[in-house]
This record gives C-alpha cells, sequence and structure tokens, in this order.
C-alpha cells in the first residue's frame, strides 16, 4: 500500500490526475529537468521558511536523522510536552507526514502549523482583513487534516484546527470544521476525507483517470506527454473553456469522449432529457452545451477563427500593444513594454526598474505615464491581453498614488480607446484552438516569438536572474520576450480588424 503524503494530496486537488500519472504513467515521457520557475519558488519558500525558523526563539529541531528516527523522536518530544518542535515526522498505516512545525496548545494538544510563502487564505484582496475577507485554501486545509488525523491516531487528541504561517510571517487559524463554501456544504475535514480516499485508490491503481487540459498543466513535467494524450484521444478537453469537470459530465452522460462525436448531439433531445432529469449535465447551461459544441465544429472542420459581430476598433495616428512583466508573488512590476505604430512607422518602448526597489518600479511607472500624456489625446489607441494589466495597475496606485490617481486610471481604463483584446475574444470569436491565450493565437496567425522558451512565467525567472548578475543579456532576453508579447498582440489586433472588414463586405 503505497503512502499518503500531504504533497499527494496538494497533487491531487491541482490536478486528480497527476497523483495517478507519477506512479503508473509512461516515466520515460515526464521532463526530468526542474522548470527554472518553479525552481525559483520552490527557492523563495525555502529562504521565507528559513527566515520563519530563525525568528522562532526557542524550538525543538528534528530536521536530522533518518525518517525512522525522527519519528521516534517526535513521539518522545510529545511526551516530554516540547512547545515547539521543527520537522518533526508522523506516520500512522499508510498515512506519513512531516509538518513544518507542531506547537503544544494551552490545553496540552498539538497542533500543526505549516510555513507557506504565498497568501495564507483564498482570494484576498490587497489591503482587505484576511480573516475576513479569505477562506482557507483547500491545498493547505488539506495538508492540515491530515497532520491532525495522524496526531489523532498516534494518541495526542487535537481538535480540528491548524494555523498557516503566511507570506506575511502572520499566523492564521485553520478551522476545519467548518464549511468549504457557501455552496458547498461539505466541511474541510469531509473534503480531506475524499480527497484521501480517491488519492489512495489512484496510488494503488484500483481507480484510473485521464488527463485534461487546463491552466495548471504549463508547469507540470507531464504537460507535454498529456497534451499529446490528449491530441491522439481528441478528448473533449481539446475544446477551448471545456475544463476536466464538464468532460467527464459529458463522458458519463451522454457516451461521448471525442470532439468529433459532438457533431452527433442532438440538441433538442438533450435539452428535454435535461427538463425530466435534473442530475443529467447538471450546471451545463443551454448556452454552454451551444457554444461547445459551435467550438468542437471548428476545431473538427478545420475552418479559421470566426468573428460574430462587427467591432469598434478606433481609427487613430497612434496605436499602442501594450504588456508589462511583473513578479506577482512579490507584487512587483519591473517592465511596462509599449510596441508603438504610428502610420508606417514603428518602434518599441520600454519603461523598466533595473532593480527590484519600490524607487525603481515607481519611477519605470511615472515615465511610462509621462510618455502616455505625451500622446496626441483622444488620437491613440491601448490594445492590450486580459485583466492582468487593468487589476495590476490598480494594485500598483495603492503603492504609488503619486503617480496617477485613482480617478484618471480609472478614466484611462475605462476609455473607449483602451482595449482590452482577451474580452473580444471570448465574446465575439471562436479559434479552432484548444487555447485562446496570446500566444496559441498569434502564432497560429504565424506569428513567431524570437525565444525558444516565451513565458510569463520564465520571464520573472530571467529577471531574478538579471538582478543577480546585472548583464545586460538577460535583460535584453526579458526585453525581446516582451516586445514580441506586444507585437503579438498588435497581430491579433490586426486580424481582428480583417475580419471585422470581412463582416462589412
Ligand atoms: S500535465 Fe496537466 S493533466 Fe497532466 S498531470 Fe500535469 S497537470 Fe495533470
Amino acid at each position: 500500500m503505497k503512502n499518503v503524503t500531504s504533497s499527494k494530496l496538494y497533487d491531487y486537488i491541482v490536478c486528480p490526475h497527476r497523483v495517478w500519472r507519477d506512479v503508473y504513467g509512461p516515466q520515460e515521457e515526464k521532463i526530468q529537468e526542474a522548470n527554472p520557475f518553479v525552481e525559483l519558488l520552490w527557492n523563495r519558500g525555502v529562504a521565507h521558511e528559513e527566515k520563519i525558523v530563525a525568528g522562532l526563539g526557542e524550538y525543538l529541531d528534528l530536521k536530522e536523522g533518518s525518517l525512522q528516527e525522527r519519528f521516534v523522536a517526535t513521539l518522545k518530544a510529545m511526551r516530554d510536552g516540547a512547545p515547539l518542535i521543527y520537522q518533526g515526522v508522523l506516520f500512522f498505516g499508510n498515512l506519513k507526514g512531516i509538518p513544518d512545525l507542531l506547537k503544544k496548545m494551552p490545553d496540552g494538544s498539538y497542533a500543526p502549523i505549516e510555513i507557506k510563502s504565498g497568501m495564507g487564505f483564498e482570494g484576498t484582496a490587497e489591503g482587505e482583513e484576511e480573516e475576513s475577507s479569505g477562506k482557507p485554501k483547500k491545498t493547505y486545509a488539506v495538508q492540515l487534516c491530515l497532520y491532525i488525523e495522524l496526531l489523532q491516531k498516534l494518541g495526542f487528541e487535537t481538535r480540528k484546527r491548524g494555523f498557516i504561517i503566511d507570506g506575511t510571517g502572520k499566523e492564521m487559524e485553520y478551522v476545519l470544521d467548518q464549511p468549504v463554501g457557501k455552496r458547498d456544504k461539505r466541511t474541510f475535514w469531509e473534503f480531506y476525507e475524499e480527497t484521501k480516499e480517491q488519492v489512495e485508490n489512484l496510488l494503488n491503481n484500483k481507480a484510473q483517470n485521464k488527463p485534461a487540459m487546463a491552466g495548471s498543466c504549463k508547469l507540470c513535467p507531464w504537460y507535454k506527454s498529456c497534451k499529446n494524450w490528449c491530441k491522439e484521444n481528441k478528448d473533449l478537453t481539446n475544446i477551448f473553456y471545456l475544463g476536466r469537470a464538464k468532460r467527464d459530465m459529458l463522458n458519463e452522460d451522454l457516451y461521448i469522449s471525442k470532439v468529433g462525436e459532438i457533431g452527433q448531439l442532438d440538441m433538442r433531445e438533450i435539452l428535454e432529457r435535461k427538463k425530466k432529469d435534473k442530475n443529467f449535465l447538471k450546471g451545463v447551461a443551454e448556452k454552454t452545451l451551444s457554444k461547445i459544441i459551435t467550438r468542437a465544429e471548428i476545431l473538427e472542420n478545420g475552418s479559421g477563427a470566426v468573428l460574430y459581430r462587427k467591432l469598434y476598433l478606433p481609427r487613430v495616428s497612434y496605436e499602442l500593444f501594450f504588456d508589462i512583466e511583473d513578479d506577482p508573488t512579490q507584487e512587483f512590476v519591473y517592465l511596462h513594454g509599449v510596441y508603438e505604430r504610428n502610420g508606417k512607422a514603428e518602434r518599441f518602448l520600454d519603461f523598466t526598474a533595473r532593480d527590484n526597489t519600490l524607487e525603481a518600479e515607481r519611477d519605470a511607472w511615472q515615465r511610462f505615464w509621462g510618455y502616455i500624456c505625451s500622446l496626441p489625446k483622444d488620437d491613440f489607441a491601448v490594445y492590450y491581453y486580459s485583466h492582468h494589466e487593468k487589476t495590476t495597475y490598480f494594485k500598483m496606485q495603492k503603492r504609488h498614488y503619486d503617480v496617477i490617481s485613482i480617478e484618471e486610471l480609472t478614466a484611462f481604463f475605462g476609455s473607449s480607446n483602451v482595449i482590452d483584446l482577451y474580452k473580444i475574444v471570448l465574446a465575439d470569436t471562436d479559434w479552432p484552438l484548444g487555447s485562446y491565450s496570446l500566444k496559441e493565437i498569434a502564432q497560429y496567425l504565424k506569428f513567431k516569438w524570437r525565444d525558444e522558451s516565451p513565458s510569463g512565467a520564465l520571464s520573472i525567472q530571467w529577471f531574478n536572474q538579471y538582478l543577480e548578475t546585472q548583464e545586460p543579456k538577460d535583460l535584453q532576453r526579458i526585453l525581446d520576450y516582451n516586445e514580441d508579447d506586444c507585437k503579438a498582440t498588435m497581430v491579433l489586433k490586426d486580424e481582428l480588424a480583417r475580419l471585422d472588414d470581412l463582416i462589412s463586405n
């Protein structure tokens, strides 16, 4: 029987297939080299843990020794009433856990504490009170539950609560017998029990599941392997926005598993059945279903992109194709890139922070706004892709409120000449692609990035490398990558304008 560990529970929540594939998947297809961005996050996590531990004061360090020795030492330390234990080891049956800390509570029980470098709660907006606005992260909650179950099984009576020390060093309590959410009435503990059972079954090959193309795949060592599987099997997750849950439902309720089979569906019959049986295709509305059918047809028949309505694309002297590079894990924006087109003249402008200080970030942003203000009023348009730029700018405004006021920023993004092309792509177009990311669409339109592995995540790693080396070539790689992102936005805008012309003619 294979061990259930906290990392297996974590993996299952990020991707339910990963647990099975790690053990039974084609090992030769798994990428062995660590992704540099994942490595960067890992190193940051380690540095953060070291910093927190250094400030703990007195604690019992059980980091060294074999797992068995550490297990014996952990039990002894708890029996002796040690106030704080670092890297203790807990085993029981097929459960194994190494909590960062075990803290003795006033009632004599022990509570697990995990040190994390991210936010302690889900969706905590900047400036809000975490306790009131956030809710426990499932990934953290299941890990704490595993440690608590181990403590209980080993005879250390404990309540269903644990703690997370987050990236800011703040300790947050996780009450694990509270409901997962407003709609999901299961408690975190029940959620953990279900997750654990699934993980046990997958680890021991009593259950199997399939890959599914999702956002989490990009950083996974199985990305190429699973992508090929989905392609070869014409899996339904090749259809844009049709994720694992809907794929599984379509598989089970309609007995279809391939993109090509969607064309055989009889919409009228399906809707009749939906009326009679509430559990049939539960949560898949008519609109969603018809989108799935349309996208499957576009994927299958190989025709080009489709634009569904006329667009407003302003006729102006200056068109700016704009993209930022930032490190969301540190809330730091290091580059504002603009590819400017003025008639036939084109040029790339960068507003870059050359170090990771607040002053450098502020200076780059101020120069960017200086440039925007220098353009002829109402005679320029700005194109960007996805809400990320807007969201990040509003967050940054709180850090640098003297650069631009909230009213000016709101007016900027509210202007009809400042256009998020992703909104248009999502609402008004379809493409014969499984993903509508800028990379996928621009490559489909034959645009090529100069970098062999272009990615926003890697750009963060390159910037960190530049901070260390101060080598101009390291900075140039980021600038080239950003310029290509901006140009890709221009290629997309031009294609939308072409499709728009076809509608008018
Ligand atoms: S590539 Fe995607 S589907 Fe495959 S194991 Fe990784 S996260 Fe899961």
